[in-house]
C-alpha cells in the first residue's frame, strides 16, 4: 500500500494519542489513506474550495483531502481527545486545516462558506449522519451555500437516499434528497475497512443541488411523506386521512389515484399533492 504523505500512519497516531473508539461518538475509523483518498476525490475539484469535514476523528480523511489539494478544510470534531493528532495535521499544512471543537449539529454553514465555495465531505458519526443531512437538503434558502455533498452513510441509508420510484427503498429521505438534489451512490466500503468493524456495510453518497427545484412547500412536503410512508402499505386516501379529511378530493385535484400507494407516487407528484395539501 503506498504512502499518501509523510505523516505517522494512523494506527500510530491513534496509539499515541490514546484515540479508542467510543461508541457513543459513532467512532469508526477509516485507517486505509488510500480508501480516504478514493473518499476525497469523489468530491471532484477541491483545489478552489473550503471543505467543511465533520467529525475528523484521528484525520485520516482529513489529511486525503488536504493531499487532494483542498485550498482549506474547516475540520469540526466534537471529541476533544482527537484535537492534539489533528493539530500536528494542522502543523504539517501550514494555513489549511482549521480545527474547530463542537457539535456539527450547531454548525452556522454561511459563516464557514464566506470563505469561498463550499463542499461538504464526511464519514459521517451514524447518530446524527441522517439529521445533518435533513438539515443540508432542507435550508430555506435555495440554491444553498454548500456545492456538493460527499457523505459516508450505512448502506441502507445510502440506498434510501438515492432510491427511485417504485423501489423498496423509496421513502422520505428519498423524496426529500431527489426533489433537491442529484443523488448518486458512488461506491460501498465494506466493515472491515473499519476500525471498529461496524455490523453493517457502508456507502459514499453524492449529492449536488438542483440549480431549480420544483416550487414545494417544503413543511407540507415533509409531513405528507412522513403519514404516506409511515403507512406505506395502505392505499393513500387512508394515509393521509390524518392530514385532510378531504384527502380523496386532494388527491384527485392533482391528478392521483386516491387508491394508489406511497411507493408508487413519482416526486413531482409528492411536489403536487405537498402544494395541495399546504392549502388546507
Ligand atoms: N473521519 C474519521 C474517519 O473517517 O476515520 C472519523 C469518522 S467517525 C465515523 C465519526 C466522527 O465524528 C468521530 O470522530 C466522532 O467523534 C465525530 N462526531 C460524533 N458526533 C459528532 C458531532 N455531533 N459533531 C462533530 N463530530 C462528531
Amino acid at each position: 500500500m503506498s504512502q499518501i504523505d509523510t505523516l505517522p500512519p494512523l494506527r500510530e497516531v491513534i496509539r499515541d494519542h490514546d484515540l479508542q473508539a467510543r461508541k457513543s461518538l459513532g467512532q469508526n475509523f477509516l485507517l486505509d489513506l488510500n480508501l480516504t483518498l478514493k473518499v476525497a476525490r469523489t468530491a471532484g475539484d477541491l483545489s478552489e474550495c473550503t471543505v467543511l469535514e465533520v467529525g475528523p476523528g484521528p484525520g485520516g480523511l482529513t489529511r486525503a483531502l488536504l493531499v487532494a489539494g483542498a485550498r482549506r478544510v474547516v475540520a469540526v470534531e466534537k471529541d476533544p481527545r482527537c484535537l492534539p493528532a489533528l493539530e500536528q495535521i494542522a502543523a504539517h499544512y501550514p494555513g489549511r486545516l482549521e480545527i474547530v471543537q463542537g457539535d456539527a449539529l450547531a454548525l452556522a454553514l454561511p459563516e464557514i462558506a464566506a470563505g469561498g465555495p463550499l463542499k461538504i465531505v464526511a464519514n459521517l458519526p451514524y447518530n446524527v449522519g441522517t439529521q445533518l443531512l435533513i438539515d443540508w437538503i432542507t435550508g430555506e434558502d435555495w440554491p444553498p451555500v454548500w456545492q456538493s455533498l460527499t457523505l459516508m452513510f450505512q448502506k441502507e441509508v445510502a440506498e434510501r437516499i438515492v432510491a427511485p420510484p417504485g423501489s423498496k427503498a423509496y421513502g422520505r429521505l428519498g423524496v426529500l434528497a431527489g426533489w433537491r438534489c442529484h443523488a448518486t451512490l458512488a461506491f460501498e466500503v465494506g466493515a472491515k475497512a473499519f476500525t471498529p468493524p461496524p455490523k453493517v456495510t457502508s456507502a459514499i453518497v453524492h449529492l449536488t443541488p438542483r440549480a431549480s427545484p420544483l416550487a414545494c412547500d417544503l413543511k407540507a412536503l415533509e409531513k405528507l411523506t412522513a403519514a404516506a410512508f409511515g403507512q406505506r402499505r395502505k392505499m393513500l386516501r387512508a394515509s393521509l386521512k390524518p392530514l385532510a379529511g378531504d384527502a380523496e378530493d386532494r388527491l384527485r385535484s392533482v391528478g392521483t389515484e386516491p387508491t394508489q400507494r406511497a411507493e408508487q407516487l413519482s416526486i413531482e407528484e409528492f411536489v403536487a399533492l405537498a402544494n395541495a395539501f399546504a392549502k388546507a
